[in-house]
């Protein structure tokens, strides 16, 4: 299937007809291709939306909130076609796009429809110089929302709804490893009546369209999910332009275990934040420190459970890890397994590549823990994004805290104990945007979501995205 830009409304080829091949991670076979864009359809992209600014940013919250809540309708409508599409692109098993991504992309578009008729500024009297301040709002213009793989369109409409629910008009661009459901997404916001060119979407390569969409001199502001190379790369190309930057990257968020947790939801929870959609989620906990005491416990407990999980097609309703997004990623992650013996790192569980019945070509790995002995090792220093973790013990929570902050990264961080002074010290002197207590990946979508170090700039969530996507302009009226 071939997938086609979406730009003022209409699906169009690349303006130079040249194509990327698309590849299904579960068979490892290219079944369809989409455009490799370039600057010209960037400034198509850029054209329809500009056009259409004046008249979006001036509709009524209520017209805009009721075609936001349209859109999120028609995605928990085509929920099995959508999660359906999303597995077969991403690798990732069918009953986690069914039950994760497609609602939580639905989510998104729900949550921003009534986000905004709640989004208000605010009002200063300037008391004794008979002044009155207030603050406008205004939507910025022409916004760009650029997404990763991992999890497509999930973090494809966490940038769009907000950015459309405050008014403004948007270039996009999925990545090109998973586009699928942004090109499908483009057919629902014209089933929902969103007008033409309120939402455009560029398919291509990072290099080339991505790179025009940040080169471009009129587009305003750039919210980005990747890779903190990239991150950086875009920051440095954007900041001579002064474009307003929300940048949220890589991680490698320890999860921090102590003797005195509730050890049973613990060591399920663990399995979970570390293996869920094949470990390539930015929040995964892939560096887990153990209080000494229950270390060996916890490592025999945690590998048994680890071998137990599937390996299989995403289709199989038995799967518990499907496939790796690409051929490319797979080899990057085996590499990492490939070092552990070097950094004198001893494989606990896993560590082979999966041949599945069937689906020989597919990129599958099995699920690996390996055991460090120190923390500056690159296993435990670099993000591999794959399904692999590491172990180390701890004796005392200062320890822990140290070896948890010794990182360049700061996304998010687990604390399992049912001590509370400790999780007041440690939530507070974590690294991180975001702690779990005994939990993770508990979203509530009016939360700040964002990193501090490598993992990024900025926070998304709640009013923190419409303030990212809105100008704020003080009138000071003095009477
Ligand atoms: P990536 O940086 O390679 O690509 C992300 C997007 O940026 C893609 O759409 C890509 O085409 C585009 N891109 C690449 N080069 C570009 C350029 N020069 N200019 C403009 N756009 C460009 O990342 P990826 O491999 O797709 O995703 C994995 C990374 O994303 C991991 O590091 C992961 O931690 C991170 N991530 C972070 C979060 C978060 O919320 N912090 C969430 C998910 C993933």
């Amino acid at each position: 299937m071939n997938i086609k830009n979406y730009i003022n409304g209409e699906f169009l080829s690349p303006v130079t007809n040249r194509w990327i091949d698309n590849y299904n991670p579960s068979i490892g076979e290219v079944y369809g291709q989409l455009p490799n864009s370039d600057v010209e359809d960037v400034e198509n992209a850029y054209q329809a939306a500009t056009k259409a600014f004046p008249g979006w940013s001036n509709t009524s919250i209520d017209e805009r909130s009721k075609i936001l809540s349209k859109i999120a309708g028609l995605l928990e409508e085509k929920l099995d076609f959508l999660a359906e599409a999303e597995s077969k692109d991403n690798g990732k098993p069918f009953r986690l796009a069914k039950a994760i991504d497609i609602p939580r992309a639905a989510a998104n578009f729900q949550y921003f429809a009534n986000a905004i008729t709640q989004f208000s500024s605010e009002a200063h009297e300037s008391i004794g110089l008979d002044a009155m301040n207030y603050t406008l709002r205004q939507p910025i213009g022409v916004v760009s929302c650029i997404s990763p793989w991992n999890l497509p369109l999930y973090l494809f409409t966490w940038k769009i709804a907000p950015a459309i629910a405050a008014g403004n008009c948007v270039v996009a661009k999925p990545s090109e490893i998973t586009p699928m459901t942004a090109y499908l997404l483009g057919e629902i916001c014209n089933e929902a009546g969103l007008p033409k060119g309120v939402l455009n979407i560029v398919h291509g390569l990072g290099t080339t369209t991505g790179q025009a969409i940040v080169e471009h001199p009129h587009i305003k502001a750039i919210s980005f999910t990747g890779g903190t190379a990239t991150g950086a790369h875009i920051a440095r190309v954007a900041a001579p332009m002064f474009k307003k930057l929300s940048l949220e990257l890589g991680g490698k968020n320890p999860n921090l275990i102590f003797a005195d947790c509730d050890y049973d939801n613990m060591l399920k929870t663990t399995v979970r934040s570390s293996f869920s959609n094949q470990g390539q989620i930015c929040l995964c906990g892939s560096r887990i420190f153990v209080e000494e005491s229950i270390y060996e416990k916890f490592k025999t407990d945690f590998v048994k459970k680890v071998q137990q999980l599937k390996v299989g097609n995403p289709f199989d309703s038995e799967t518990n890890i499907g496939a790796l997004v690409s051929k490319s990623h797979l080899e990057k992650v085996k590499s990492y397994i490939a070092i552990a013996a070097d950094e004198g790192g001893e494989i606990l569980a896993g560590g082979e590549q999966v041949v599945v019945e069937g689906y020989e070509n597919g990129y599958y790995l099995q699920p690996t823990i390996i055991e460090v002995k120190d923390n500056n090792c690159k296993l435990n220093q670099e993000e591999i994004f794959g399904p692999v973790v590491t172990l180390m013990p701890f004796k005392t929570a200062v320890e822990a805290l140290a070896l948890a902050n010794d990182v360049k990264y700061g996304l998010s961080a687990t604390l399992w104990t049912n001590d509370l002074k400790r999780t007041m010290r440690i939530s507070k002197e974590i690294h991180a945007g975001i702690v779990w207590v005994n939990t993770w990946l508990l979203r509530d979508l009016r939360t700040p979501f964002g990193g501090v170090k490598a993992s990024g700039v900025g926070r998304e969530g709640g009013f923190e995205a419409l303030q990212f996507f809105t100008e704020a302009k003080n009138v000071c009226i003095k009477y």
